[in-house]
């Protein structure tokens, strides 16, 4: 039987409904250092702080992007924001329904014209993509084994609201979503999340701060 080819990232999402157990990676110490490094990127503070819903950047999206790095077999020494950027748009390409949000990366990385490069930045999504063999699905179980290997750091407190959950996605396929990137004051936070950040017993630091 004659396989459909996949043409893009965003076909492959339906296979992410078979999540099956992955095989478990090799992480040296030099690698973890250099991934975590990433977080302390002024521009990546600022992009996680203002995705206060985490529905472009929660912890299970993080967590695929390092194994997308380990996957292309990417020397720690590139890892860099850059590189987080575009395996975090690829992991939302695949993961989730709605595609104006992931655009919300785009002026982060690409900067103020960012619609004017965006091309760019989607082909070394495409190149990413074809280094993995066009394997960019991550098991639960593998992102979880990620985690493990720093369980405290504080990207994994990331953890999506059921709300934000796939039901609730299809049903605002309509939504027009706005780029705003670092530049537009900041959307503002829904119900459910901001009383989710206001209790939250990290209430100060930019992975869980509350809008302004
Ligand atoms: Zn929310």
């Amino acid at each position: 039987m004659m396989k459909r080819r996949l043409t893009s990232p965003d076909d492959a999402k339906t296979r992410s409904q078979k999540r099956k157990r992955g095989s478990s990676l090799m992480f040296t110490l030099e690698e973890v250092a250099a991934f975590f490094n990433i977080f302390e990127d002024g521009m990546v503070k600022g992009f996680l702080q203002r995705d206060m819903c985490y529905r472009i950047a929660d912890k299970y999206l993080l967590a695929m992007t390092f194994v997308y790095f380990k996957r292309v077999r990417m020397d720690y020494r590139f890892y860099s924001p850059t590189a987080f950027f575009i395996a975090l748009y690829l992991a939302n390409c695949v993961e989730e329904e709605d595609q104006g949000l992931r655009k919300e990366i785009l002026p982060w990385t690409l900067g103020v014209y960012w619609e004017n490069c965006k091309k760019f930045f989607l082909n070394a999504r495409d190149q990413l993509w074809r280094e993995m063999g066009f394997n960019a699905i991550v098991s639960k179980e593998l992102c979880e084994e990620v985690m493990a290997l720093a369980p405290d750091h504080p990207i994994w407190r990331r953890n999506r609201l059921d709300h934000h959950g796939d039901a609730v996605k299809l049903c605002h396929q309509t939504e027009v979503v706005s780029v705003r990137g670092p530049y537009a004051p900041p959307p503002p936070g829904c119900i459910e999340c901001d009383e989710w950040h206001t209790q939250s017993q990290y209430p100060d630091d930019f992975y869980s701060s509350p809008p302004c």
